[in-house]
């Protein structure tokens, strides 16, 4: 037996991807060598157990190694572990593309067991469209194994049955990895479907199988077993992540339990094309199996807004209604469906009369989306002469093809927020540097406006110690966050200031409502230029610009149209603290109100010190592409409407019509 001591180097320390890469890289070596670390013992060759063994960066471990190609094995595993970018090549992060619409309203439920014909149903808009069709409904229900205990000379043909069903399970989420194709949304598949496999092969989790089957379990019974308790130890880390991973055990476990104790599961592989698909739940795991194509519409008693579900629902283009206001014995009994995701409502079983105008609604859709094509390379102008820039709100470099499909004029607001969310470290200058100049390249000569870290309690990112509080929308968010932590603000600055070269990268600070917090921003601006200047590094000034998101910032837009060069209005957020009502809770939905006197006095003013200040002011929020107050924002003064992609052609047209 040999040992040594290492330094763990990886950034974040032993998380997923590296622990699955090191597993692999070890597996190669014939010796048994494992990791000690703060008296617990982890096989180096099982993903899982150095993942459980949650080693941080900078800590000190111990490696032991014995048997064949020990001293290489060793050595190897020290030279991973003094790698700060180790795990980090495998596939990327995903790539999750969060559509903006506000979620309406649910209603009561109907608390019987049947949904009758026709009945209309409210719950939560989670992806755009109308759909119709047929009702394939996912219910899986819970596995139960028959039998718990095996004769003594079962064990053998037990253990065959294992690696029978563990090949079947492996060569299945291979293929479907291969049949991945490119795209953001297949990356973020095939890496799930990846950290599937790894799970199917881990050492531990096989393991702890086999010893159960050894002791005289049932292959099934045991699968069930070992699954549950480790996915428990994950879903108990205190790491969002790690917790996560806690779905990928009960994925893997649910489809071998199932082949070892002959039942079958719901198959979601077999949608038939044109259906709305009618589940509980569905995990990122189990949509991954269905066929695309051939769902015409979602519907789910489960999820919100911004669930995983529905950020794939929107991915993918398929109305989705969540959050339905039913039991699942109610789900049973629906067999056609009515889908309108833009208002989130449903009718279950419709009549023929309300099938037609469903038809009707989804061919007009289709029409009207062909008809808008016309407006792509229009520059709306109304009729009195007044030029408006249409531009588009991303915030991901994949969404930039949406964008130039229906000709945005620049980019109005890219969210920063998901390149700091999505990794397991905060991005470096570098990447973000990289991010940025890509964008401003993509849409030059038009503007590109870059918003500043805008992130609270509420949406927690890695390497980010948010307290716990009370009111996170009132509380240590966006720029106060950012001015109270330098050393994660000035990065975001000095990448702001090296992309600024590309000549069209324009700067907004988020959540202001103090002018002494944009003289703070400025200071830091300065000291980020002149240190990019000593260092000799290429950067270019760029516009500074705020958002008026809150009251304090309109009664005092004055003072703070001197201090900048625009203001974008914040209407998402600025209804929310105009009208005291919270932006995400549905049984207020009806204060939440845009249109509401009181807000659009608060647009009024902020226009107003924009003239008087000789600024230009945008409208960023999800206001900015609504057809009735598109007409009373030209007329105060607004000049430029930023808005998701899918709204810009038919702004367009509202314009040009004016
Ligand atoms: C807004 O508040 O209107 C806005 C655009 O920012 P976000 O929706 O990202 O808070
Ligand atoms: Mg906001």
């Amino acid at each position: 037996m040999i040992e040594t001591c290492a330094t763990v180097r990886v950034i974040e320390g032993l998380h997923t991807r590296p622990a699955a890469q090191m597993a692999k890289l070890m597996k190669k070596f014939g010796c048994h060598i494992e990791l000690v670390y703060r008296g617990k013992t982890a096989s180096a060759k099982s993903s899982v157990k150095l993942m459980l063994l949650q080693v941080k960066e900078g800590e000190d471990v111990v490696i032991r190694a014995e048997g064949d190609e020990a001293q290489e094995a060793l050595d190897h595993l020290v030279s991973c572990l003094g790698d700060p970018q180790f795990g980090m090549n495998m596939d990327q992060a995903p790539t999750v593309v969060v559509a903006d619409e506000a979620p309406a309203a649910p209603t009561q439920s109907d608390n019987g067991s049947v949904v009758h014909v026709c009945e209309g149903l409210k719950g939560i808009a989670g992806s755009r469209g109308t759909a119709l069709g047929p009702a394939h409904i996912y219910l899986p229900q819970k596995l139960i194994a028959p039998r718990q205990v095996i004769a003594k000379e079962e064990i053998s043909s037990e253990l065959d049955r294992l690696r029978f069903a563990l090949a079947g399970l492996e060569s299945k989420l291979s293929k479907q990895s291969a049949g991945q194709t490119a795209g953001p949304a297949a990356q973020q598949d095939r890496a799930i479907l990846l950290a599937l496999i790894e799970v199917a092969q881990d050492e531990e989790y096989v393991g702890a199988i086999i010893r159960g089957i050894e002791a005289q379990g049932d292959a099934g019974a045991v699968t069930l077993r070992v699954g549950e308790v480790l996915a428990a130890t994950f879903a108990a880390m205190t790491d969002d992540y790690m917790r996560a991973r806690a779905e990928d055990i009960r994925g893997v476990t649910r489809q071998l339990a199932a082949a070892l104790l002959g039942q079958a599961l719901p198959d979601l592989a077999s949608v038939p094309p044109g259906s709305v698909l009618v589940a509980n739940d569905l995990s990122a795991w189990e949509f991954l199996k269905v066929p695309i194509a051939n769902v015409n519409g979602l519907v789910c008693i489960g999820g919100a807004a911004t669930s995983h579900v529905a950020i794939m629902a929107r991915t993918y283009g398929i109305p989705a209604v969540l959050g339905l206001p039913l039991s699942e014995a109610q789900l049973q009994s629906i067999q056609y469906l009515a889908v309108d995701g833009d208002h989130g409502e449903v009718i279950v079983n419709p009549s023929e009369a309300q099938k037609t105008q469903y038809q009707a609604r989804i061919q007009a859709q289709a029409q009207t989306r062909k008809g808008l094509s016309a407006y792509r390379d229009i520059h709306p102008t109304t009729k009195d002469g007044r030029q408006i820039d249409i531009a588009a709100n991303l915030g991901s470099l994949g969404e930039i093809e949406l964008a130039h499909k229906v000709g945005a004029k620049g980019v109005g607001l890219f969210r920063t927020e998901l390149l700091f969310m999505q990794g397991r470290h905060l991005p470096l200058e570098d990447e973000q540097t990289t991010v940025y100049h890509q964008l401003a390249t993509a849409f030059h000569p038009h503007p590109v406006i870059i918003r500043t870290l805008d992130i609270g309690g509420d949406k927690p990112v890695a390497g980010i110690d948010f307290p716990r509080e009370e009111n996170p929308f009132l509380g240590w968010r966006g720029v106060r966050m950012c001015l109270d932590r330098p050393e994660i603000f000035k990065p975001q600055l000095r990448a702001l200031l090296r992309a600024a070269v590309a000549g069209n990268i324009k700067v907004m600070i988020p959540m202001i409502s103090d002018v002494n917090e944009v003289h703070r921003v400025r200071e830091l601006v300065a000291q980020c230029e002149a240190e990019l200047n000593r260092e000799g590094v290429d950067c270019a000034p760029f516009e500074l610009g705020i958002m008026i998101e809150t009251p304090a910032a309109v009664l005092q837009a004055d003072a703070l149209a001197a201090e900048v060069s625009f203001f974008s209005i914040g209407t998402n957020d600025l209804t929310q603290y105009v009208m005291a009502t919270d932006r995400a809770n549905a049984q207020i939905a009806s204060l939440y109100r845009t249109e509401h006197p009181a807000v659009m006095k608060a647009i009024e003013l902020t226009c107003e010190a924009a003239k008087r200040a000789g600024i230009w002011v945008g409208i960023c929020g999800e206001a900015a592409a609504n057809p009735d107050l598109i007409p009373q924002f030209i007329a105060m003064g607004v000049t430029e409407l930023s808005m998701s992609p899918a709204s810009i052609l038919s702004s367009k047209k509202i314009i040009s019509e004016l």
